[in-house]
């Protein structure tokens, strides 16, 4: 809902113009009245008094009407800036400094329109952060609602019975314990995302070797890739690679999600490279996959919180939706910017930058 001003943009004539005018006609009317009354013969007096006379009600009349005007809209103009609560005295003074030369609506009108197009912004912003918060909450407790009913179904169903039924009381413990886990791994999710939000941790930013934390990341996750007979390849463009700035865990938590996620939507006897290029001042980290891509449309939103290309087969796989996320909050918190891009069927590549450091090798 926006705020409308109904901007009077004519009333730019002066205070001084208006007191003459007024005064003028008021004096022009006295002396009519003087020269009406003397023709009657009502009373009698030389032309000169007249004329006098016609001063003199001018000087009055314009000290009279500039004074209250100047009184009047000078405190009209002081509620104004009460109201819209603007920078103290300084704007106002400004205000009525100007008012004899006629800037004054123009000035009090600028800073009416800007007030409202704050206010207007304000408001926007309040309105998006309430549907966003409307959204997440929803999305929060879906997630967790999941989980939560297959524990409880498992438990309902050992308490019934099961717990005797040798054949299936193990299995529906296992089941249990791993809705439990992933219900954990929601949790820290989220938490690691609030926290990164909050940005109130100190950034604690040091040069350290991203060639050596891809290679351990790879090591890491090789088990898994192994799994799926996924080949792990490192490649770096220069040897020795430059050091990078940044908080080597948490890049260390991005690369992990990215090639996890490599790994878990790439195919069978395919591949996952982490590549690493220096590009001015900057290390070009890139991650790509040859497995099963995703579709153009759901590109732009693959960084945003719970977003699943394919949601039956992302909670089949334990992803909570939140990984992406997470790397790109942890991207953003070194200042820099993630990018994908990626084809149906023919794999993906989600590239990210770091700072070189300048005088580490
Ligand atoms: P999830 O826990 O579902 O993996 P993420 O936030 O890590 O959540 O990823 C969001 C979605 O982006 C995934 O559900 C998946 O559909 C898609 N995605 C992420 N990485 C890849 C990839 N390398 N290849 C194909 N799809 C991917």
């Amino acid at each position: 809902m926006a705020i409308n001003l109904n901007s009077n943009k004519g009333q730019k004539g002066g205070i001084n113009r208006l007191s003459f005018l007024s005064a003028i006609c008021i004096a022009i009317l006295i002396s009519i009245l003087l020269l009406i009354l003397i023709n009657l013969d009502v009373i009698q007096t030389e032309s000169y008094i007249v004329f006098i006379l016609f001063l003199i009600s001018f000087l009055v009349s314009f000290g009279i009407i500039k004074f209250v005007l100047f009184d009047h809209l000078g405190r009209r103009f002081k509620i104004i800036y009460k109201l819209i609560n603007m920078s103290g005295k300084g704007q106002y003074d400004k205000v009525m400094d100007s008012l004899h030369e006629g800037q004054s609506f123009v000035i009090a009108e600028k800073d009416v329109e800007n007030w409202l197009t704050q206010k207007n912004e304000e408001q926007l912003a309040l309105i998006k952060l309430e549907e966003y918060r409307r959204e997440y909450i929803g999305n929060v407790s879906h997630e967790l609602k999941t989980p939560i009913f297959n524990i409880q179904g498992f438990i309902q169903s050992l308490l019934e019975g099961g717990l005797k039924d040798n054949e299936v009381n193990m299995k529906f413990l296992q089941k249990a314990l791993s809705n439990a886990d992933r219900l954990q791994s929601i949790v820290e999710d989220l938490e690691t995302i609030s926290q990164l939000e909050s940005g109130k941790s100190e950034k604690e930013f040091v040069a350290f070797d991203l060639a050596q934390l891809c290679i351990d990341v790879l090591d890491d996750l090789n088990r898994v890739a192994k799994e799926k007979s996924i080949k792990l390849v490192f490649r770096s463009e220069e040897e020795p690679s430059r050091k990078v700035i940044g908080d080597q865990a948490m890049i260390r938590i991005a690369l992990t999600n990215l090639v996890q996620n490599a790994i878990k939507y790439g195919i069978a006897e395919g591949y996952v490279k982490i590549r690493i290029y220096e590009a001015d001042d900057k290390m070009l980290v890139e991650i790509a996959d040859n497995g099963m891509g995703i579709p153009e449309e759901s590109l732009p939103k693959v960084f945003d919180r719970f977003y699943r290309v394919d949601k039956g087969r992302s909670r089949e796989m334990g992803g909570s939706g939140l990984g992406l996320s997470i790397v790109k909050h942890i991207i953003e918190y070194h200042d820099q910017t993630i990018q994908v891009r990626s084809n149906k069927s023919e794999g993906s590549v989600f590239s990210f930058t770091l700072p070189l450091s300048k005088n580490d090798w």
